[in-house]
């Protein structure tokens, strides 16, 4: 048995954390979980690339600093990194200060990652001046991938899984908690595919917040389901956008 949506009573239940986003048009919000993967995540890219489709990626820390390269090339694609822990841990079975570490040291992974971007930015720039002066003003700027992360951090708990004393912590270090409307159970590799797609289909509105993986686990699923997807929703005349 697979719930392809959330009930909701549920999402009206626990709602300090984001189930949908709706008021902005016929919109739905792509999400990856659990990459980033040296081949997985790149295969994701070069399928929306096509389309100019942009989405958000929720990242385990340690793939983050497994492949750096990876999360970096899904920034200057425009799309956007959120927080999903730094060991992929489950926030009911784990005491708070744990889970709020877990949660900082992914975010350290990320603005690395950030940092090493700005950085290069900044050496292509000054290569491109001809000039070793450091332009002052144009580093407080930044460079465009940066444009969305001094606004909201976004946080994922894995599994879905988190307290409410934990969610009130996360918001007041400034997250945006997300779980999910739809979801695809493309992690489950007994999965009836073409069920999971109908379902997808049928249940998108716009503001639907729909969850894939970029994981090992999902692979085969995933690119059964997801060509189809997006197919399907274009034809509907969705768009998509990053959270
Ligand atoms: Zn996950």
């Amino acid at each position: 048995m697979h719930f392809f949506s959330v009930p909701s009573t549920i999402q009206r239940l626990i709602s300090s954390c984001t189930w949908r986003k709706e008021g902005q048009g016929k919109v739905i919000f792509l999400t990856f979980d659990d990459g980033p993967h040296p081949e997985i995540t790149p295969w994701v890219m070069d399928l929306l690339a096509p389309h100019q489709i942009k989405a958000t990626f929720f990242c385990v820390g340690e793939n983050l600093s497994k492949y750096p390269d990876v999360a970096k090339k899904l920034l200057t694609n425009g799309h956007r990194i959120g927080n999903h822990t730094m060991h992929h841990i489950k926030g009911w079975r784990n005491r708070n200060s744990d889970y709020m570490m877990d949660i900082e040291n992914c975010e350290n992974e990320i603005q690395k990652i950030q940092l090493q971007l700005d950085q290069e930015a900044e050496e292509v720039k000054q290569h491109d001046a001809g000039t070793e002066i450091i332009n002052v003003q144009s580093n407080i700027a930044g460079p465009k991938t940066t444009s969305k992360r001094e606004n909201r951090k976004l946080f994922r708990p894995p599994y879905g899984q988190i307290k409410p004393s934990q969610i009130k912590l996360t918001k007041s270090m400034g997250y945006e908690v997300v779980q999910w409307s739809d979801l695809s159970c493309d992690y489950d590799k007994h999965l009836d595919c073409g069920q999971s797609l109908s379902a997808l289909v049928k249940n998108a509105k716009p503001g639907s917040i729909v969850v894939f993986h970029d994981s090992e686990k999902a692979e085969n699923q995933l690119k059964q389901i997801l060509p189809k997807y997006l197919e399907a929703m274009m034809a509907a005349g969705f768009t998509f956008e990053t959270l």
